[in-house]
């Protein structure tokens, strides 16, 4: 609960808002600061510069006047004067500490136990600013023959650079209060036109999770919003699209698994209908069931078989295989419906071609193709397969004698349930998903299938597989 308040409080309206500000709080309180120290920096340099200038002369008159051993008039009207000019007071001091002059008269006669003064006398030069009180203190040694033999003291007034530094301090806030209300406005800005369209893109995204399919987002003005919204709609557009293909695929099964039912049924209706039919009418029916049933139980094998290839937990068993054992099996398997319509099988092999192969799959993918070749074949056709191999590839072609297939129909033979002659075609007892299984397979074992035909004359698939695999085209059809 204090969670989600805490987000709702710290939202991103709140967080441009608030790191402009900070920013500008920030760089205006370092500009303030900077340039008042540059001023009081100047400032006092300069001060001191003079008051030291004038410590030098007036400390040459003393020497000369021997002021130190005893004070005259003329020198004290003169520290009288310099103590009115730069509005403080002065002290001179003899090599004893006693105080010999003091504009002020207070202290006239007394040991100087100043530590600004002790400090001199041990041979620093003493000079510092005190901005609180307004006003700087020099020290000043007065030097005879490399000996300090006394000492003046300034304690000078900086009233005047005071009251300006507070002027310019001042303006200086004033100025930094401008820009951080001009930031304040300038974030509240920048914070609506990135909140605006991201409200916007919510609401839809809202109404996608919704269900609505149709929505599409549409922002232009920034430009990583518009490359979210055009990620989202591409995300879109394929989510409609693989809704589309289940939908259809949904369709097609149901079609597909109701065409032998329909079958089935309207014979066994048929015989039931039909008071003492004779016995070969029964079996004739029955035979017909029969096929019904294969046929269902094909398309139930060749769906699951789907299901598998599309299942990404299903690792292939991929193992070291001889492909001329596994066509040899195959075409055996073929043999007897081949014979059954005098069709010719020819098989070609000039060497052994071993290979990685997940083989349950390849003898599957195989059978399909041969199969197909015997069954879209005229009556004493031939069905020539071959096998070559080079240093990287195997090469299978299977090329039948039969009807051939259109050329529009090229592309869609490996299509979901697609056949060239619909009614035809169901009568072959196929499930029109063989050739789609092929491909998967084929592109399982990272190869490619292409097919070549003349209408009336005949069809060559020719099937290229790696001989070694890598993990990588396991995972390729598994993605599609
Ligand atoms: P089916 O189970 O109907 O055989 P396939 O996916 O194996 O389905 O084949 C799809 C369609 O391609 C077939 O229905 C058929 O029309 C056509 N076809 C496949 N192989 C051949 C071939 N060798 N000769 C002619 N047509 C073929």
């Amino acid at each position: 609960m204090i969670k989600k308040t805490l987000l709702r409080i710290f939202n991103l309206y709140f967080i441009i808002i608030s790191t402009i500000l900070i920013s500008g709080i920030f760089v205006s309180e370092i500009c303030i600061n900077s340039t008042v120290s540059e001023y009081k920096e100047s400032v006092s340099s300069k001060k001191a510069e003079e008051v030291s200038a004038y410590a030098t002369r007036i400390s040459n008159q003393i020497l000369v006047t021997d002021y130190l051993k005893s004070t005259n008039d003329t020198i004290d009207n003169e520290l009288d004067v310099a103590a009115e000019l730069y509005g403080g007071r002065i002290l001179v001091v003899n090599s004893t500490l006693e105080i010999i002059y003091d504009s002020y008269g207070r202290d006239k006669y007394k040991t100087a136990l100043m530590t600004e003064i002790l400090s001199t006398f041990k041979g620093n030069n003493v000079s510092n600013v005190d901005w609180k009180n307004a006003k700087g203190t020099l020290c000043h040694g007065i030097t005879e023959s490399n000996r300090i033999n006394g000492c003046i003291m300034f304690i000078y007034s900086l009233d005047k650079e005071s009251e300006s530094l507070n002027n310019i301090t001042h303006t200086l806030n004033v100025i930094s209060l401008a820009v951080i209300i001009a930031m304040l406005f300038l974030g509240i800005i920048i914070s609506l036109v990135i909140t605006k369209p991201l409200k916007g893109m919510q609401q839809k995204l809202d109404k996608i999770s919704n269900g609505d399919m149709e929505v599409e987002l549409d922002e232009k003005g920034i430009y990583e919003f518009k490359k979210v919204s055009e990620s989202v709609n591409g995300m879109l557009t394929r989510v409609r699209a693989t809704d589309k293909t289940q939908q259809e695929f949904v369709s097609n099964v149901s079609h597909e698994l109701k065409t032998p039912m329909t079958s089935m049924k309207v014979l066994a209706e048929t015989l039931l209908m039909q008071e003492g039919a004779p016995e070969e009418m029964y079996r004739e029916f029955l035979s017909d069931i029969n096929q019904e049933i294969d046929r269902e139980n094909n398309i139930i094998n060749d769906l699951l078989e789907l299901v598998k290839l599309k299942d990404k937990n299903i690792v292939p068993n991929i193992t070291r295989c001889s492909i001329n054992e596994i066509l040899e099996l195959v075409l055996k398997r073929i043999t007897p419906i081949a014979r059954a319509r005098n069709i010719e099988i020819i098989y070609e092999s000039y060497k052994e071609v071993i290979m990685q192969v997940d083989s349950n799959r390849i003898i599957m993918a195989l059978t399909n193709i041969c199969e197909n070749a015997v069954k879209y074949n005229k009556d004493n056709g031939r069905v020539r397969v071959a096998l070559t191999s080079d240093i990287r590839h195997a090469y299978i072609t299977v090329e039948d004698t039969g009807r051939g297939i259109p050329e529009e129909s090229l592309n869609h033979i490996f299509d979901r349930f697609y056949r060239v002659d619909k009614a035809r075609d169901r009568e072959t007892g196929g499930s029109g998903l063989g050739l789609y299984i092929v491909s998967d397979i084929v592109r399982l074992h990272g190869g490619t299938i292409k097919v070549t035909s003349r209408l009336g004359e005949g069809t060559k698939f020719v099937i290229k597989l790696p001989l070694t695999q890598k993990s990588t085209n396991l995972d390729s059809v598994k993605s599609n």
